[in-house]
């Protein structure tokens, strides 16, 4: 597998898998990703725009400090000197001033390779306990956006005209508003049903504003119900998601179990206020 795909989980190389055992690791470095970066040594595993080695972004979220072109694609150790100090003259192709100054701190050991560290040092915490937080993160990110109605269904899509199906892209043959997002979707009752038989007991709602109104409710009597609500509404859009970009979605029984894995190992306070 090494000599076939690479050992860099983190960035995905464009190349079709057919082992399913990388992409379970290529998931796994998705969730890394924003957790860790390249402590650089030799340069020669690090991606100048993709990798994350300078401060704690990526520099191609930084767009407006540095000329792109000419970057894709371009390892660290492009950008230094034989000597093994930064090519001044080359950074001066594609960074400002500014820039340059910070990235020429960066302190690199040719003699030593890449390593990955965690972005943020928390003593005690194991990677995994980070990249579990940074999917619970998302997952606040995903109910936050959707208090503010800032979620790209294809109904908002549609109104914008960005979009001409305004269907559930599962398939529901429904408008996908956020009421068929947070309660309708058939997808998500039936991870919701299959919760239930698992002798959890999740409340029924009939609309989005029941839904919203019963949660905070719920959330103040039994708020591990409540989260387990929130955590399958999530992960029914992620797999809606994977169906829209053609990939597919994960069973429900498993997203079920996902569902609780995720819910009862951690609170989530913000979730529950
Ligand atoms: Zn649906």
């Amino acid at each position: 597998m090494l000599a076939k795909y690479g050992d860099n989980v983190l960035n995905d190389s464009g190349m079709k898998s057919s082992s399913n055992v990388w992409k379970i690791l290529k998931e796994g470095g998705k969730f890394l990703k924003p957790i860790v970066r390249w402590k650089v040594g030799n340069g020669e595993r690090i991606f100048v725009l993709n990798d994350i080695w300078l401060l704690n972004r990526c520099l191609n979220e930084w767009p407006t400090f540095l000329n792109c072109t000419g970057l894709e694609n371009m390892y660290l150790h492009q950008l230094f000197t034989d000597s093994g100090d930064w090519d001044v003259a080359k950074l001066a192709m594609y960074f400002n001033e500014d820039l340059i100054c910070i990235i020429r701190e960066v302190k690199m050991d040719v003699l030593q390779a890449d390593l990955l560290e965690t972005i943020f040092k928390f003593f005690g915490k194991s990677i995994s306990g980070l990249a579990y937080e940074e999917v619970l993160r998302r997952k606040e990110i995903f109910w936050w956006r959707l208090y503010k109605f800032a979620i790209p269904s294809n109904h908002f899509l549609k109104f914008r005209r960005l979009a001409e199906e305004d269907c559930c892209a599962r398939g529901c043959l429904s408008v996908e508003n956020y009421e068929h997002i947070v309660v309708h979707c058939k997808f998500l009752q039936e991870i919701l049903e299959c919760i239930r038989k698992w002798r959890f007991g999740l409340p029924v709602f009939q609309s989005l504003e029941e839904c919203m109104l019963q949660l905070r409710g719920c959330s103040r009597l039994n708020s591990g119900l409540a989260r387990i609500y929130c955590v399958a509404v999530f992960l029914n859009w992620k797999n809606r998601n994977l169906v829209k970009h053609g990939k597919n979605a994960l069973p429900c029984s498993i997203t079920a179990a996902n569902v609780i894995s995720l819910a009862v190992l951690k609170s989530c306070p913000t979730l529950v206020s």
